[in-house]
């Protein structure tokens, strides 16, 4: 344990009553209510001022005068926790920031009820959020709201401050991510490196050997389909449709969890086993214009697990190192160098016509992967 402090997320599952959910959703809603507004108020601003000195810069101090403008028109903002629309203020103001400093990153934008990331922010304040053992307290919603979440959790939330709080809604289920400060628990250095060759059939294979297999989601993405068929035959509306609805969330809730925690096992597996993890470069841009929809899929998945990896590696001072798309660590014999172009696509095993190594194509090219990821390091 070292005493370096790490700002995380505990998220746990909410069981509110109807009353409960009523105001969890007005709070929520009015955060997005606000957003908008703010947005909808500066973008008047600046086509009315435009080319002028008069334009109000965007940050948090101008959305506020804004805010406490609305707030005079609509009374029912009154009614959120006065800390979450501040917290409104300040994200706007914040959105404006990253756009003026990254071009990639666009100007912000109006917020849907269906966007997954929908939530709203309360401050922490005098202690007016408090964990017990089976509710929690959150300002302005509810002394004693129902949770559930694991042990380890429980201890983390009792000790720890907590800094704020966010409330989610998405799919049918309501969420709490508590912002608290951690002791981080660093895995110790192992020497140890590994390349990794990311596949279809296999999700990766590792330069040790190892095949780490896809989620299977074959029962769970059955029974998805099931209730959308389900769904599709009944009546918008009724409580029919609303019951298959609701088991309809509860599959696609499980299946991103099963894939969630596969992906959380193993990058947390390569993370605390190899001080050095080399993979291919996935230029996830230029992959998302083209291919099979199941290809897609696919890459969208290496896509999280090298987002997952990147994170870990920096939490634990690991290193990640890519190698450029286009080595041919496929072709490429491990053992003599020797560089095969005849092999076929879907072929899984090649004989190296100049040593004679029977080469496991998934193996092979996760050796060359390390190797080149090893040299390339090493230049650094
Ligand atoms: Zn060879």
């Amino acid at each position: 344990m070292s005493d370096e402090m790490d700002l995380v997320g505990l998220v746990v599952r909410l069981y509110p009553t109807p009353e409960q959910e009523e105001i969890i959703k007005q709070n929520i809603g009015n955060a997005r209510f606000v957003w908008n507004n703010l947005l909808d108020a500066q973008n008047q601003m600046e086509a009315l001022f435009q080319g002028t000195q008069y334009i109000p810069y965007p940050n948090y101090i101008t959305f506020n005068r804004y805010l406490n403008i609305m707030k005079e028109t609509y009374s029912f903002l009154e009614e959120s926790e006065s800390s979450s629309l501040q917290q409104v203020c300040r994200d706007l103001g914040k959105a404006y920031r990253k756009n003026r400093k990254e071009k990639r990153v666009g100007k912000p934008k109006y917020k849907s009820k269906k966007n997954p990331k929908d939530a709203c922010r309360i401050q922490q304040n005098n202690n007016n959020i408090k964990i017990h053992k089976n509710t929690v307290k959150i300002p302005t919603i509810d002394e004693k709201i129902h949770y559930r979440t694991s042990k380890e959790y429980k201890k983390l939330l009792k000790e720890n401050k907590i800094n704020h709080v966010t409330l989610k809604y998405h799919n049918g289920i309501y969420s709490a991510s508590f912002n608290t400060k951690i002791h981080k628990d660093i895995y110790k250095k192992t020497n140890e490196h590994v390349g990794i060759d990311l596949g279809m059939k296999t999700l990766a294979t590792l330069s040790t050997g190892l095949k780490i297999a896809n989620v299977d989601l074959t029962y769970v993405e059955s029974m998805i389909k099931k209730y959308q068929k389900q769904m599709s035959r009944r009546e918008p509306g009724s409580n029919r449709y609303y019951k298959s609805q609701k088991r309809y969330w509860n599959w696609v809730n499980t299946k991103n969890n099963k894939i969630k925690d596969a992906y959380h096992k193993f990058t947390h597996f390569l993370v605390k086993k190899y001080d050095l993890i080399c993979m291919e470069d996935l230029n996830i841009e230029g992959m998302r214009k083209n291919g099979k929809l199941s290809t897609k899929l696919q890459r969208i998945a290496w896509g999280k697990i090298l987002r997952l990896i990147k994170d870990k590696c920096r939490r634990h001072g690991k290193a990640l190192q890519q190698v450029g798309r286009f080595f041919p660590s496929s072709q490429i014999c491990h053992k003599c160098g020797y560089r095969y172009t005849n092999l076929k696509i879907g072929q899984e095993k090649w004989n190296c016509p100049n040593c004679h190594t029977v080469n496991d194509r998934d193996i092979n090219a996760a050796i060359n992967i390390l190797n080149e990821g090893e040299r390339l390091f090493n230049q650094l």
